[in-house]
């Protein structure tokens, strides 16, 4: 389909090769902008906890959203940078369908002492291996060259 096509059925799926504008500005908010200040000095991510509940958020929230309450800020602290892999797959193709070069595992990872989790890549030297289960620590950027961004973790490696 290209874009002067019409789409008739709305439930067909419509994929675009190209680059389309997009405008938009995404915001981490304010839970999100501490957790990244502190990401940027830090080797440590950051939790909230709920104390009506006892849920640990990763990432922290303001808020819990089951109790109705705001979680102030002497209710957050720091946690590891590391956790358990839950799951994780073996991509094979980038977005485009072409075959990459190696492997890039993807892994959702339960951030220790936590009830959250962060969905990261991990990089392994035996890229076959099977990662459930497995304790894996952040790698970082360096300190000078964090930017308070998602990309100042690189990716995950295992312990
Ligand atoms: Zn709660």
């Amino acid at each position: 389909m290209t874009f002067l096509e019409k789409q008739t059925n709305p439930l067909d799926p419509v994929h675009y090769r190209g680059n389309l504008q997009v405008d938009n500005l995404y915001t981490s908010g304010a839970a999100g902008d501490r957790f990244f200040k502190h990401l940027m000095e830090n080797d440590t991510f950051l939790a909230s906890e709920c104390k009506e509940c006892g849920t640990v958020f990763f990432p922290p929230r303001l808020y819990c959203e089951d109790c109705f309450v705001e979680i102030p800020e002497e209710n957050w602290f720091e946690v590891p940078a590391a956790g358990t892999v839950r799951l994780f797959t073996r991509a094979k193709l980038n977005t485009y369908g072409e075959k990459l070069e190696e492997p890039k595992i993807i892994a959702l990872i339960d951030i220790e002492d936590t009830d959250g989790a962060h969905l990261g890549v991990i990089k392994s030297d035996e890229p076959d291996k099977d990662f459930m289960g497995k304790k894996v620590e952040a790698v970082l950027r360096p300190k000078k060259d964090r930017e308070g961004t998602i990309k100042d973790i690189l990716y995950f490696q295992v312990l």
